[in-house]
């Protein structure tokens, strides 16, 4: 076993050595801009960028041209939301999101907030989940925009994407999807899932960081957006730019390479997650799974360990990569937005731990993990007063504690 041990693969991920392979030429021989229509350097490029268009459309279900190349998800979900804002204002000013969207959905939603429009923040239940009863009651004839992940990057829930896709439809509102955390590792079909915009990014699925990719429906329904960018008119006006060549090569590589392993990979992810939970509730009293039991993606395991702070946890799992739910974005140690909005108190958010398994894990890795875990919470819950009087049986609410 090789230290550290990396499981944190909803953060990232290593870039696969078949992945970088087919990028390497792209760096040194094979460097023409793509959009040097007048030589053969130019056309190798282009040559490159329509290979990977097909690799990544096939995975998804689309048309090569339906795909926009972004510098990653975060730029995808701005692309989505505010350039189909701009473009559809005129028809509507609402658009629906959920409290648990990465930053990246619900900042841009802010934004376009501030600039007049009104933002539904639906709830989830406590497992997670948005109530499809409450999508189809927010949609408004204002309504322009539903923007609902896949699965979430801190409890791997995933979300009803095809029923909502008909809720959407039905109404006539286009509807974008955060895929990052879900392409490559569940079946995407955005026909059959009815989304009109998704947004993908390579460093999570084995390639490399600063590319992404955003679908734009081109058929029933036409979508238009507004780019973000403006310049040469690359991506058919929607993102200018000189495109990442390498970077391209290796999300399409890395999309071809899923949609080759998907299954077996799933199957070989969901024994792990079953086995470092099963272990793990097995060694300790008081652990709690945060989200849906069965509807999370197979790399997904979040945790809450009563009476231990999940940052004290990672202190004393140093040679482990792991992360906590109240570790976060920002130097605040503020609990997790999202473990907050499925009802989890401050205490259990603060005690969580998120394992996000990867293609590069063994299941040497999980049992060693599963054991390191069980060893530190017990050591932490023995320093645990709170632990201690929990265990006499004394109710932890009915304590008067004293004020300083
Ligand atoms: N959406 C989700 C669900 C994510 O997990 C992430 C990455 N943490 C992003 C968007 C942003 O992706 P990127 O790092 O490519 O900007």
């Amino acid at each position: 076993m090789e230290f550290p041990i990396f499981m944190d693969n909803h953060s990232t991920t290593p870039v696969d050595p078949r992945v970088m392979e087919v990028m390497i030429p792209y760096f040194t021989k094979a460097f023409g801009n793509s959009a040097s229509r007048n030589h053969s350097f130019g056309w190798e490029a282009e040559k490159a960028v329509d290979r990977a268009r097909g690799q990544i459309a096939q995975l998804l279900h689309c048309q090569a041209k339906e795909i926009i190349f972004t510098s990653g998800a975060t730029e995808s979900n701005n692309l989505a939301i505010k350039g189909a804002a701009e473009m559809y204002h005129e028809k509507g000013n609402h658009i629906i999101t959920v409290v648990t969207e990465h930053k990246a959905v619900l900042d841009s939603a802010k934004r376009l907030e501030r600039d007049g429009f009104e933002v539904t923040y639906l709830p989830v239940e406590s497992d997670g989940l948005v109530s499809l009863e409450a999508v189809k009651d927010a949609i408004t004839d204002k309504t322009i925009l539903i923007s609902i992940m896949m699965a979430n990057n801190e409890i791997g829930v995933i979300q009803p994407i095809a029923e909502i896709g008909v809720i959407a439809k039905e109404k006539g509102v286009l509807f974008h999807c955060d895929a990052t955390q879900g392409v490559g590792k569940i079946p995407v079909d955005v026909q059959a899932m009815g989304v009109d915009l998704l947004s993908l990014s390579a460093h999570k699925i084995y390639g490399p960081k600063g590319i992404g990719a955003l679908y734009v429906r081109k058929r029933n329904p036409r979508v238009r957006i507004a780019p973000l960018i403006d310049g040469g008119g690359h991506e058919r006006g929607m993102r200018s730019g000189t495109l990442n060549i390498p970077g391209i090569v290796g999300l399409g590589e890395a999309c071809e390479i899923c949609e080759k392993e998907m299954t077996e990979e799933a199957a070989r992810m969901k024994r792990m997650q079953q086995r470092l939970q099963s272990l793990i509730m097995e060694g300790l009293d008081e652990v709690y799974l945060n989200g849906h039991g069965e509807k999370r993606l197979p790399q997904n395991l979040n945790m809450s360990f009563a009476y231990v702070e999940g940052e004290s946890l990672l202190m004393g799992l140093k040679e482990i990569a792991l992360s906590s739910g109240s570790a976060c974005t920002t130097a605040s140690l503020e609990p997790s937005y999202v473990l907050r909005a499925l009802g989890v108190g401050s205490d259990l958010a603060h005690s969580s731990l998120r394992f996000g398994l990867g293609r590069f894990n063994t299941d040497e890795e999980v049992d060693y993990v599963a054991k390191r875990v069980i060893e530190t919470v017990i050591r932490l819950r023995e320093m645990s007063p709170l632990y201690e009087m929990a265990k006499e049986g004394i109710d932890l609410k009915s304590v008067q504690w004293a004020e300083h």
